[in-house]
């Protein structure tokens, strides 16, 4: 029986359990920080044209931490914001990073133009490790995917998908289950159709929960006080969660995860040797990541 009692900020805190640091297998970089040309009604990041609460990375800022990271044993890195592509040094960072390991981007697709697509394509075929991408897209339809990221999106967002598969590039498309049938059999059989469309006969899918925080807070409601994490919980190990084998470079230092960027106690260092300890999961949304088991990553 869970335990659904309210719970004060203090009362949280106290009874919130650690994740440790299995091992830094991912590394995510808030590389467009939280600047995007949408403003996503579901955003967990609030990212949006006026969001400047982290800026955007440069290839000069990246390349100590790939130098660190690979030190440390990182197997993978992601890119975020954001809309990585608003970063006007994106492709020479990819370049660097994929002298170090396996890259994604989580892009929006809007400024996939068909000569990008053909350059990140040449890039993935050539260098030595794997490029992928993930483009996210929130309704099988204008009438369901625009109210959340935007009028007109879901062409550009068809179109940005259309150029990278034209190009040889097969993205993961990422929906949010910001409509319940979004996740059913029916909701992904018609994502699959939109996909087969397009001439993708190999559709890739990944389906995320909400995390209500930032913009998905103000449409839908925040969290109650009982959905939250205690070390009462106790799965036997919290090995299951992101967190314990990532962490996030934003442009003021390193944050725990993909998710709390724009919680200041998600914060752990300015470096990455000063984040490799525990992490207390006061935080509601480490809720949703434990219920749901989710991961950022594919
Ligand atoms: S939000 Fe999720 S990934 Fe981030 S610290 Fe909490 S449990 Fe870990």
């Amino acid at each position: 029986m869970p335990d659904l009692s309210p719970a004060t900020p203090a009362e949280a805190s106290s009874t919130a359990p650690w994740v440790e640091l299995r091992s830094l297998d991912t590394l995510w970089f808030q590389v467009s920080g939280t600047v995007c040309n949408l403003a996503c009604t579901h955003c967990f990041v609030s990212s949006s044209p006026t969001n400047h609460t982290h800026e955007a990375l440069s290839l000069a800022e990246i390349v100590p931490y790939l130098e660190e990271g690979s030190a440390l044993g990182v197997k993978e890195y992601y890119f975020t914001g954001g809309e990585p592509f608003l970063n006007p040094e994106m492709e020479q960072i990819l370049e660097k990073t994929l002298e170090y390991g396996p890259a994604t981007v989580l892009t929006n697709g809007l400024l996939l133009n068909p000569d990008r697509c053909r350059k990140l394509a040449r890039m993935a075929r050539d260098c030595r490790y794997s490029l992928d991408f993930r483009v996210s897209l929130d309704g099988y339809s204008a009438a369901t995917n625009d109210p959340i990221r935007g009028a007109g999106t879901f062409e550009r967002i068809l179109a940005g998908i259309s150029n990278l598969f034209k190009a040889g590039l097969n993205p993961v498309i990422t929906v949010t289950e910001v409509y319940d049938d979004n996740g059913s059999i029916e909701g992904k059989t018609r994502f699959f159709a939109l996909l087969a469309e397009l001439g993708i006969e190999k559709p890739r899918l990944k389906m995320l929960p909400v995390f209500r925080i930032g913009a998905e807070a103000e449409r839908t409601g925040a969290y109650e006080s009982w959905q939250r994490l205690r070390t009462s919980d106790k799965p036997g190990s919290w090995d299951h969660l992101q967190c314990s084998s990532c962490r996030m470079v934003t442009d003021q230092g390193v944050w725990v995860c993909p998710i709390l960027v724009n919680e200041p106690d998600g914060k752990m260092g300015a470096e990455l040797a000063d984040t490799l300890n525990a992490f207390a999961m006061t935080h509601s949304a480490c809720w949703t990541c434990h219920v749901y088991g989710v991961s950022c990553k594919t």
